[in-house]
């Protein structure tokens, strides 16, 4: 007998997720997963696809014909872009502020292409002047790529500006929309951009494993003219598309979908429609001057310079002195909360706080901060116990005010 006859099932504990992702899961979400398999090509299936493709243009902002979700999580979106985009010997400029940016080096190379890097530090923005820069020296340059939301920082990238810079030279964008979609504003089709992935649990929070992609007619049509077959087969949008967007909807197996994962990502798009998505992006906002405030208010201090902070990732610095690690085991063993460590140069420096899509609550706010004060305050930081909760109300009641005040100047437009 080997010791697998002992294994029983597996039940994960409660947890609250408040790193870089996953996220949590809104009980809608978790309900829809549990729903009974059915044959990926049988018609009720298909009508969910259908909205599921439409639920995803509303999300990305965008009529782009070619919208669906990649059965993979962000990175299969992200190489979906590159394999398809980028043909041996094509010159890509990418900019790289953050682990992200340099993972689509690494795809530019395995794809045979030349990538030329616009280096910006860890926690800046990527600065457009560089951009600019290095399209004048390579106006030869056939892409453009960045991520807009770096997950890796907390570091908000100007996307509108970088696409328009792109798409003045004539180069194509391919832009990360990871941890921004459905937490940060983006607008496909007003920027003009023409490759965009994203990932399943990161705002939307929905179950990981799912890549929402969007392609440009312009992208489409580099797409048809590549000279090369794409190496990949499982990523070849020309073969994928006969199952996503066969024409007459005569669709033809490819790969069995991620049939669960598919009616959790329409339930978590079905609520982002509700909620609406400019209302996403604010309360993304202001939950995250809330746990600034709170932050700061411990003694904090915010990696990401004030107009390049990202709402649903805050990075902070450890303080001096403090085990970051010990913090991290004892907010998951004694609260339950997961928060996130730093990556790279990074490891050991930061903390980083996410705040994305159904983990974005006032309660999530207030538990963080309660429990790090008491976390730092075990490990021997002098912490002020409850100044960051009182900074963290403040916040909420101007909020309430300027609500309140809103709602009574529409009462008076009405009357
Ligand atoms: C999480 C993340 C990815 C990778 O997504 P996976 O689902 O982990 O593969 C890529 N880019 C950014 C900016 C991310 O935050």
């Amino acid at each position: 007998m080997t010791s697998a006859a002992k294994i029983r099932s597996f039940h994960p504990p409660q947890r609250i997720l408040m790193g870089p992702g996953p996220s949590d899961m809104h009980p809608r979400v978790q309900n829809a997963l549990g729903q009974p398999v059915i044959g990926h090509l049988d018609p009720a299936f298909v009508g969910m696809m259908e909205e599921l493709k439409d639920l995803l243009r509303y999300a990305f902002q965008t009529k782009n014909a070619l919208t669906f979700p990649v059965s993979g999580p962000g990175s299969v979106g992200m190489e979906t872009c590159f394999v398809n985009l980028v043909e041996p010997g094509d010159k890509v400029i990418v900019c790289r502020n953050g682990v992200f940016g340099g993972r689509m080096i690494e795809n530019v190379e395995r794809c045979g292409g030349v990538a030329v890097v616009v280096e910006d530090a860890w926690g800046a923005p990527v600065d457009p002047n560089k951009l600019e820069d290095a399209l004048r020296a390579h106006p030869d340059a056939k892409v453009v790529a960045f991520v807009q939301a770096e997950t890796s920082t907390g570091a908000l990238s100007d996307a509108r500006t970088l696409a328009g810079i792109a798409r003045q030279r004539g180069a194509l964008t391919i832009v990360d929309a990871v941890t921004s979609l459905g937490g940060s504003k983006l607008q496909v089709d007003a920027w003009g951009i023409d490759a965009v992935y994203s990932g399943s649990q990161k705002c939307l929070s929905c179950t990981p494993g799912l890549s929402p992609v969007t392609f440009s007619e312009r992208a489409v049509e580099r797409v048809k003219a590549r000279k090369k077959k794409c190496q990949s087969w499982f990523m070849d949008l020309s073969l994928v598309l006969e199952y996503w967007n066969a024409p007459g909807g005569k669709r033809t197996y490819h790969h069995t979908a991620p049939i669960n994962a598919l009616y959790g990502l329409h339930e978590s798009l079905v609520l982002l429609r509700e909620e609406g998505i400019e209302n996403a992006w604010t309360r993304h906002r202001h939950h995250h001057l809330a746990l600034k405030a709170g932050l700061e208010a411990m003694g904090l201090a915010f990696l990401v310079r004030e107009d390049a902070r990202l709402p649903q990732l805050n990075a902070v610095f450890v303080p001096e002195g403090i085990d970051e690690a010990a913090v991290r085991m004892r907010l998951l063993n004694d609260f339950n909360l997961e928060i996130g460590a730093g990556l790279g140069p990074l490891a050991g420096k930061i903390w980083r706080f996410g705040l994305m899509g159904h983990s974005c609550k006032i309660e999530n706010v207030m538990l963080c901060l309660s429990a790090l004060g008491s976390a730092l305050a075990d490990l021997g930081h002098p912490v002020d116990l409850g100044h960051g909760e009182a900074a963290a109300h403040d916040v909420y009641a101007s909020h309430h005010a300027a609500d309140a005040s809103a709602r009574k100047r529409m009462e008076l437009k009405r009357a």
